[in-house]
């Protein structure tokens, strides 16, 4: 067998969140004996682990794993990268698009862990706020770029089911350091984004 996706789970927090899984369900008013749901509290768990596994991983890591040096010194995009995350104000998931772009400074970095750190910040409790500094301040303290602009676009459940009830709304938060601060820099980056 080449590849094994593995996906592990600790046992005594599994079997915990499980129980309580099970508490809420019911508390909700139905039968966590009825057949459909008899294994629905095991799943859930493992599916929230799986949703913040980001608190164990190490975004920093990931980036200076992969930088190489280069002279290149134009803009770098990585656009339209997919972002599933969970608000922590309702624990209902918001997902769209983050854009990121950086001009390096003696350093690139593998454009696959991009996407890949924006999965780490975006698999905890979030806000769209903080998760876009938070994308943006990783990589400008890593990668010491020149500029660093991020942009995210998402629709938010707590807004779409719940609440407001507004189904068709886009929140877009973005964030911008060094020569992205300039504004023609910042224009061409939003134009080659589409924006
Ligand atoms: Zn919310």
């Amino acid at each position: 067998m080449p590849y094994k996706n593995l996906e592990e789970y600790n046992t005594k927090i599994t079997e915990d969140i499980k129980e309580r899984y099970k508490r809420i369900i019911e508390d909700l008013g139905e039968d966590t004996n009825r057949d459909g749901l008899l294994k629905t509290p095991e799943r859930a768990a493992k599916a929230m682990q799986f949703l913040t596994q980001g608190y164990a991983q190490d975004p920093v890591e990931i980036l200076t794993s992969a930088m190489f040096k280069e002279s290149y010194n134009e803009m770098v995009i990585v656009k339209d990268i997919e972002l599933y995350s969970l608000c922590e104000h309702h624990i209902l998931p918001f997902f769209g698009k983050v854009h990121i772009a950086y001009i390096p400074n003696g350093y690139i970095v593998g454009l696959s862990k991009l996407p890949r750190i924006v999965d780490v910040f975006a698999r905890r409790l979030q806000v769209q706020e903080r998760l876009t500094e938070q994308i943006l301040d990783c990589i400008n303290d890593t990668l010491t770029p020149q500029g660093v602009a991020v942009v995210i676009e998402a629709s938010h459940m707590c807004m779409m089911m719940r609440g407001v009830q507004k189904q068709n709304s886009i929140t877009t938060t973005s964030g911008f350091r060094g020569q992205f601060e300039k504004i023609e820099t910042r224009n061409e980056f939003l134009k080659l984004i589409g924006k």
